[in-house]
């Protein structure tokens, strides 16, 4: 396990390289120079027509790069560049993406893996063992693929991935479409998000504020056992700093230490009331859901496997609709 000053050194690195891409994206998007100005021109759920491209010197679009290197039909190893631990379970696994390219994937997607060996990751049956993973990296974050993973002791997949070594492959394939997000499409977005099922919201609300013209309220309700398991937090209070009127974040903690000011306990009926915009708003609100399915399925009913399920739950009971309502 890490020190205490180790972690804070790692998390104070991991900060500066997020940091650095989030901040030349924003620095482009809010650039008055059309030259800067990039367009992302991507079809909601098929990475692979879309592409990246800038305007130039002339004003002409040009294309600086087709397609993801990523291919959603088929795995394709790719090399794991960097470990850096996050906290005592969690660390940033970094792949590189071949000729300096951009993943282009969607907005909400993820990625799927499996072992580049065959043999190394398979259940009771010799079948491999694929799991979901949501990207940390932003889509148009050239040359790398980050994910944030948790190790579970008895975990198939995060103990594999945990076990890799810089320089060894991961399988991955992808993107997987999960919700086609569209800028401003919602006045009000609620994220709620337990333990390490928080990177598909991060990845949603990053997108988001990111973009110069947005005009959605984000409210982030992010729950965790401990302090130490809150992931991404020093993110969360930059965004927060950074766009003060279009995000907050509550923290929820089942063992609060002695002096916590955030909200302990679970995420209650009284916590979403109080936290998250009123169902009545119809169409202007969004609440995302995504966490360990205990989690899930109290605020807002089971998932169905990859189908969205039934909506019940706390949700339901406050008179949320299915329509208002997205589970990972
Ligand atoms: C859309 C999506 C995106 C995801 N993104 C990420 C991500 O970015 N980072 C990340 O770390 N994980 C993410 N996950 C979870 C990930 O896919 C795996 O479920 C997780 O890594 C455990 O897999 P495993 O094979 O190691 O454990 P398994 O072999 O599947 O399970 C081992 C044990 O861990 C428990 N367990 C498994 N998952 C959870 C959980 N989420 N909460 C509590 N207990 C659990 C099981 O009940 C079991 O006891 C995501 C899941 C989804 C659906």
């Amino acid at each position: 396990m890490l020190s205490f000053a180790a972690t804070t050194r790692q998390l104070g690195r991991t900060q500066l390289i997020r940091t650095a891409t989030r901040r030349s994206y924003a620095t482009e998007t809010a650039s008055k120079k059309p030259s800067n100005l990039p367009l992302y021109l991507m079809g909601a759920g098929v990475a692979g027509l879309g592409g990246y491209y800038y305007l130039n010197s002339t004003g002409k679009s040009v294309i600086t790069q087709e397609k993801s290197p990523l291919d959603p039909e088929n795995f394709k190893d790719f090399r794991l560049k960097k470990i850096i631990p996050y906290n005592h379970n969690t660390s940033e696994f970094i792949f590189e993406l071949p000729n300096n390219e951009a993943s282009l994937l969607p907005v909400a997607s993820c990625i799927v893996v499996k072992a580049s060996d065959p043999e190394a990751l398979k259940d009771e049956k010799g079948k491999p063992i694929i799991r979901p993973y949501t990207p940390i990296s932003a889509s148009e974050h050239k040359g790398e693929l980050t994910l944030l993973i948790k190790k579970y002791d008895n975990g198939n997949a995060s103990k594999h991935i945990h076990g890799l070594k810089e320089g060894d492959t991961l399988s991955i394939k992808g993107p997987i479409p999960k919700f086609p997000y569209k800028v401003n499409e919602f006045e009000e977005v609620a994220l709620i998000g337990g333990g390490s099922g928080i990177t598909p919201l991060y990845q949603i609300v990053t997108h988001a504020l990111s973009n110069g013209s947005n005009r959605t309220k984000f409210t982030l309700i992010f729950s965790n056992v401990t302090e130490a398991d809150i992931l991404l937090k020093s993110d969360f209070e930059a965004l927060k700093k950074k766009y003060p009127t279009k995000f907050d974040v509550v923290y929820v903690l089942d063992k609060p230490p002695a002096g916590w000011t955030g909200l302990s306990g679970y995420v209650s009926k009284e916590v979403i009331q109080q936290h998250v915009a009123p169902a009545s708003l119809n169409e202007k609100v969004k609440v995302f859901v995504c966490g360990p399915p205990g989690q899930v399925a109290a605020l807002a009913g089971k998932k169905a496997g990859m189908k969205q399920g039934e909506l019940s739950g706390i949700l339901k009971e406050l008179g949320y609709t299915e329509d208002q309502v997205y589970k990972f």
